[in-house]
């Protein structure tokens, strides 16, 4: 029997709506010493069953996976995988080949809180983002090889850096399953473009895969430009625009790692005839130094400047300096992608942050398109805090 934790009077509403965290604050009490990561039952004051779920110590005390009374065992994580799986089937992700990398599970967004499983070809890589998840991670793990069988030779946890484990217990990145002798990288294929994926040593998971169909859209705008990808990690955006006719394409990322990967990216992609030069350095310095009108496109994709609300402030002025700067520079007719990816800064801010940087500049700013996550990144309709991926593309005249 799971332990119980009792709401306050009047609390059950947000879970009423299938909002899936449970705030400290509702919690009234608790039956049975709950332990970090566990299974709960969650009631009402009045003791009527309302969800199971994670527990936490923290603000968010429980993630809820059942608003139905149920098992969490082996069956579920069975079908909870299956339903995502299929849904990427639907998308015609599963089973592409030229897109082999693909988000299977988008934590609330597949009604599975502080779990992200990412999709590299022959790789899962699972990152728990919660105790309860890592606590799961070997079930969770085998339900992916049910379902996958032997087209998934490799699983590996990287929840070292993710799982926010309050009672001392620690998370070591490690391999669940390891069938093949896997170098720790893989080339996936995206949109027929292939990527270096090196999941034991890039940032996230490896790859940022909710670029993919930002990506594609640079390519239709590439022709002839010349472009500059700020904050270009592994060179996706680069890539895409050298295959998209180019004229040029700058790359800088500040991590050195980062830009090893790009030039081979822009190698394995051949195709690219265009120049490209790879700058490791501070993409706020980087586009200070750099010529007035010597680009006409640029990416600006940069990590979340806001990762907590108290960051909001700080991370508005970064948005509205770095665009500011990169409004001032482009050439006449030039176009911008600019992106947050902070869940705290929502549309809106952001969507200000930018009318900001545009009057500062003094330039004629107009939106072309507003870009968000792709739909292997879905947002739950309960919980909108999902919709964290923000995109504006821009004609600067
Ligand atoms: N556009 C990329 C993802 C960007 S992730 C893609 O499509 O794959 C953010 C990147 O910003 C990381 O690679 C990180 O190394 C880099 N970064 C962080 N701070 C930076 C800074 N001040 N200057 C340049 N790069 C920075």
């Amino acid at each position: 029997m799971p332990a119980i934790i009792y709401l306050k009077k009047g609390r059950e509403e947000a879970l009423a709506r299938f909002h899936p965290w449970i705030f400290s604050g509702a919690i009234a009490s608790a039956e049975g010493a709950p332990r970090e990561g566990e299974v709960v039952e969650v009631r009402s004051a009045a003791g009527d069953f309302l969800a199971l779920g994670h527990c936490q110590p923290g603000s968010i005390a429980v993630r809820i996976l059942a608003f139905e009374p149920c098992r969490i065992d082996a069956a579920f994580w069975f079908d909870a995988l299956q339903r995502a799986f299929r849904v990427r089937q639907a998308l015609r992700l599963a089973g592409n080949p030229h897109t082999t990398a693909y988000r299977l599970v988008h934590g609330e967004g597949d009604f599975l809180p502080g779990l992200v499983i990412d999709i590299y070809g022959a790789v899962a890589v699972m990152q728990a983002h919660s105790a309860g998840m890592f606590l799961a991670r070997k079930e969770i793990a085998a339900a992916l090889q049910e379902i996958y069988g032997a087209a998934l030779p490799c699983i590996y946890d990287k929840s070292a850096a993710t799982v926010p484990f309050k009672a001392g217990l620690e998370a070591q990145d490690e391999y669940i399953l390891k069938n093949t002798a896997m170098p720790g990288e893989t080339v996936i294929r995206e949109n027929g473009h292939s990527f270096i994926v090196n999941w034991e040593a890039g940032q996230k998971t490896g790859f940022f895969l909710d670029q993919r169909d930002n990506r594609q859209l640079l390519a239709q705008y590439a022709k002839g430009r010349n472009v500059l990808n700020l904050f270009c990690y592994t060179g996706g955006f680069s890539v895409y625009a050298l295959r998209g006719g180019a004229a040029a394409v700058h790359s800088v990322d500040s991590s050195s790692a980062a830009m090893d990967v790009t030039l081979r990216n822009v190698g394995l992609n051949s195709a690219a005839a265009a120049p490209h030069q790879a700058f490791t350095a501070d993409a706020f310095e980087f586009l200070r130094r750099s010529d007035g009108h010597a680009y006409d496109l640029m990416v600006i994709d940069p990590p979340a400047f806001a990762k907590h609300a108290g960051a909001l402030k700080n991370a508005l002025q970064a948005y509205r300096r770095l665009n500011a700067a990169a409004f001032s520079k482009i050439a006449p007719g030039g176009v911008v992608f600019t992106f947050s990816c902070s869940q705290v800064v929502d549309k809106t801010a952001f969507r200000n942050a930018i009318f900001s940087a545009a009057a500062i500049s003094k330039r004629r700013v107009r939106i072309l398109h507003q870009l968000t996550q792709p739909a292997d990144h879905p947002v739950n309709i309960y919980h909108p805090e999902g919709e964290y991926l923000k995109g504006l593309v821009l004609l600067v005249e």
